[in-house]
């Protein structure tokens, strides 16, 4: 028989997240595992998406987005970073954030490449840079702040390393990277003049004052940075499957050519109603949902401690890391297990995010979901 799936297939078996997410619906419990925001989508952005297929914007767009698209994710960048981006060739518009990495690790990283991720990570970073033979190399973040030395990053580094890739806020961790922590990650892509690849998909999401900075704004950064990021989170469109990646004209240039490849174009009505958002919402609307998540992530981390999990309260995005070691059960899979049996409230074991035994105390909890729901999980959560 040689009809056989290919060599890379065992690499997107069912993730942790998935199946919890099947675990949950089989008990009929509530899922917070899952990374979906089920806040409201801004009216603007859905009437703009109804008016342009009612005008007839349903065909292919150019290859890196809708021309009023990438101009809005210019203003916008410029508005929140201070970046001068060029609508015109530097803005590549793809099928979410996730469509905008896969077409940068195609466009920019060869087999056989080495790229340094931070852990705890967002998995679809690893599979997708496994998927292409590119290998990733773990630095760990340390608890409570998910700090790094310079050292740590030196001793990833190899002959064969491109490019570092972090994520900023983070998920799962939640963590915001400073200006001081992007410095040295900035002298450290310099020295061994490598690129940084920089998912800024929560940017919006950050509480207690903590300020987001994106990595392309440090002084000789611009060139070697691409800054990837997209509209899932920030206006609940998870499933409209828009994002971007921004860049020097001469990656954008091939990412766009690789998005092309794989995607053709992001949904054209979606991009109009995406960029009638981005053009009309004011600072009220980024504020607004921030500050939603804080209180919800204050509410649901006083829950976890109270009934023992010890939450890492995070600074940014919309999870929380907590210590499950005093459920019962040997590895964060049957910890998760026992807590959705006895409470109905599903999270992602940490085994999901950690190369290591790391993961096996902690677990991730998704708090962005409606008031009502979350209130419910909190209840069942206290009943544990
Ligand atoms: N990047 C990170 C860090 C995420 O957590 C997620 C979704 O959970 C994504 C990217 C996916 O973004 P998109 O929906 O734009 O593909």
């Amino acid at each position: 028989m040689s009809l056989k799936v290919s060599s890379r297939r065992h690499l997107v078996a069912q993730s942790e997240i998935r199946s919890m997410s099947i675990e949950c619906a089989r008990v009929g419990g509530i899922n917070l595992a899952q990374g979906v925001c089920d806040l409201p989508v801004p009216e603007v952005v859905i009437q703009g998406a109804q008016d342009a297929m009612d005008r007839g914007t349903n065909i292919y767009t150019r290859f890196d987005g809708r021309y009023e698209l990438r101009k809005a994710i210019a203003d916008k960048q410029k508005r929140f970073t201070g970046m001068e981006v060029d609508p015109d060739g530097q803005v590549v518009a793809s099928a979410g954030a996730t469509g905008a990495f896969y077409a940068a690790c195609l466009a920019l990283l060869e087999e056989g490449d080495e790229v340094i991720v931070f852990e705890p990570y967002y998995g679809y970073h690893i599979v997708t840079m496994a998927s292409l033979g590119i290998k990733p190399v773990y630095v760990t973040l340390e608890p409570p702040d998910w700090g790094f030395s310079a050292q740590s990053l030196e001793d990833a580094v190899t002959a064969k390393t491109r490019a570092i890739i972090l994520n900023t806020p983070s998920n799962p961790a939640g963590k915001v990277f400073s200006r001081e922590e992007l410095g040295i990650i900035a002298d450290f892509a310099e020295a061994h003049d490598i690129f940084v690849f920089t998912d800024e998909i929560y940017e919006h999401f950050v509480f207690d004052g903590h300020e987001h900075i994106s990595p392309a704004t440090l002084p000789g950064m611009a060139r070697r940075t691409i800054t990837i990021s997209g509209l899932s989170k920030v206006f609940a469109i998870t499933g409209w499957r828009l994002g971007y990646a921004i860049c020097d004209p001469e990656w954008a240039l091939a990412i766009g050519h690789f998005s092309d490849l794989v995607y053709v174009c992001a949904p054209a009505p979606l991009q109009i109603g995406a960029a009638r958002g981005l053009a009309e919402l004011g600072p009220d609307y980024y504020q607004s949902v921030s500050d939603d998540h804080q209180h919800k992530r204050d509410l649901f981390c006083d829950t976890l401690r109270d009934i023992g999990l010890t939450p890492h309260v995070p600074d940014g995005a919309y999870y929380t890391l907590a210590d499950v070691t005093s459920l019962p059960g040997d590895t964060a899979r049957e910890r998760a297990l026992y807590l959705l049996e006895k409470t109905g409230v599903a999270c992602v074991p940490g085994s999901a995010f950690y190369q290591g035994a790391v993961g096996e105390s902690l677990a991730r909890f998704c708090f962005a979901k409606e008031m009502d729901i979350l209130e419910d999980a909190m209840q069942r959560l206290r009943s544990l």
